[in-house]
């Protein structure tokens, strides 16, 4: 029977982006776009025979998850590496490294996203020397075109795999192949803000600068974990860090105006977890886990698969883990457990601000900060907001003692 290949069955505005189909089609009828909102889409070509193959690996038509609901899964941890310098460069506590350390240390292959100049593509490693590459949070989409075929190829030749993404790319990955061998992890996921808004931004920083953007670090801890930076480099050797929440197109992406469509009722990103491993930022950390503002990872163990290689690593003496109950992990971390973002009405603007070409333009339509430098930032938070804060708690210690 023909069937509609999976991009025309759910839509356009359903599509995650992951990619899987363009891998599965035995025919190579599918190619990739960026659409008109800035992010990766499946095209049909001609050669489309309707075999239906691609519709099984599409997240959206069949999301797969780890366990059932009898399992001991998910196990949650609050955790960090030993290592100030992998700490110093991840975007958490830096478990990613010390998973990826591990595998390749037994001869494996770590699957992971890499910027390419200004976009973000998935790709292998092998060589503990070219880790530091995969590093850190790349908030846009990552062009995967390719790589779950190249995974299937190393699980051939026996080769031990750590593939990391987000869930719909860790739902793709597992619909191809699901054996001892592969180790998945998910990132706790947000959302993928549009690629095209990106390169505005990029565009207007040049602009400003007079010089081409050379390095983007969206989560520098120069300034600790919870005030993370967005930092950038330009060819001229300039570089400049803005405070995340008032760089104008991370304000975009944490107030959800630019994300992929498909994003607002993920099918994927919630408990069960698609991936062995889960990891995001713990944020609303309790006292005893803060780990000195360096960064804490919140992690769950969805697996046997899992929890085995996390122990693994803890045991080599790599990594801190202690065990948390479940409530206290995803108290300030919605999308552990939860596919629906509120999609905002100004969501709707998102092809026409692409089209005016304007990244001025863009902050005022969105109602986004202009840029504020780091070094105010700092400023305000040392002589202004932490004295105040140090003020009020005085305060309610001082009424509560008044009173009892
Ligand atoms: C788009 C996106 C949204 C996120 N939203 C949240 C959130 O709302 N709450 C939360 O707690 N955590 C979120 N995270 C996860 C968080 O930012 C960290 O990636 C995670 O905690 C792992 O940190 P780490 O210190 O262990 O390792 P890091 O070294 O920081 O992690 C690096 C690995 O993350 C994966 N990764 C990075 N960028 C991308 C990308 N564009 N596409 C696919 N995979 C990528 C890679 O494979 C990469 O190698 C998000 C991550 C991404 C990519
Ligand atoms: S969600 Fe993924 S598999 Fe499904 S149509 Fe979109 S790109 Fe293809
Ligand atoms: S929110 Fe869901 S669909 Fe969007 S990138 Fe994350 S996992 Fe994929």
């Amino acid at each position: 029977m023909k069937k509609d290949p999976a991009i025309l069955l759910i839509g356009s505005k359903a599509c995650t982006g992951c990619l899987g189909c363009v891998d599965a089609c035995p025919v190579n009828a599918l190619s990739v776009v960026l659409d008109e909102e800035g992010f990766y889409r499946p095209i049909v070509g001609d050669s489309c025979t309707k075999c239906g193959v691609c519709a099984d690996h599409c997240p959206v038509l069949i999301p797969k998850k780890t366990r059932d609901c009898r399992s001991q899964y998910p196990l949650f941890w609050g955790g960090w590496s030993f290592d100030d310098e992998v700490l110093q460069k991840s975007s958490s506590g830096g478990v990613f490294y010390e998973l990826a350390h591990h595998v390749i240390a037994q001869d494996g292959v770590v699957v992971a996203a890499r910027w390419e100049g200004l976009k973000v593509v998935h790709d292998f490693c092998m060589k503990e020397e070219d880790l530091p590459d995969f590093m850190g949070s790349k908030y846009i989409p990552s062009d995967t075109t390719g790589i779950y075929k190249k995974v299937i190829v190393f699980l051939n030749e026996g080769k031990k795999v750590l593939f990391v993404g987000t869930p719909c790319q860790i739902s793709a990955m597992r619909s191809f192949v699901d054996n001892e061998n592969l180790v998945t992890v998910d990132v706790i996921c947000h959302g993928v803000p549009s690629l095209g808004i990106f390169k505005l931004y990029c565009d207007f920083l040049e602009k400003k600068e007079g010089s081409s953007v050379h390095e983007v670090a969206f989560r520098s801890k120069k300034h600790g974990w919870s005030s993370f930076q967005v930092s950038l480099s330009f060819v001229n050797g300039y570089s400049r860090s803005f405070f995340h929440g008032w760089d104008p197109f991370f304000k975009g992406f944490l107030k959800d105006v630019y994300l992929n469509e498909g994003c607002y009722s993920c099918p994927v990103a919630m408990i069960p977890r698609p991936g062995d491993i889960s990891l995001g930022d713990f944020w609303g950390v309790p006292g005893g886990l803060k780990n000195e503002d360096k960064g804490t990872s919140v992690i769950s163990a969805n697996s046997p698969i899992g929890e085995k290689i996390l122990l693994e690593v803890r045991d080599e003496g790599r990594l801190f883990l202690k065990e948390v109950p479940e409530r206290t992990a995803v108290k300030s971390n919605p999308y552990f457990f939860m596919g629906y973002r509120h999609r905002p009405k100004d969501r709707n603007l998102l092809k026409s601000l692409l089209n005016s070409g304007d990244f001025e333009t863009l902050i005022r339509e969105l109602k986004l900060n202009t840029l504020v430098s780091s070094k105010i930032w700092m400023v305000l938070k040392k002589e202004i907001l932490s004295p105040c804060k140090k003020a009020v708690a005085v305060a309610i210690q001082f009424l509560r003692r008044f009173r009892s």
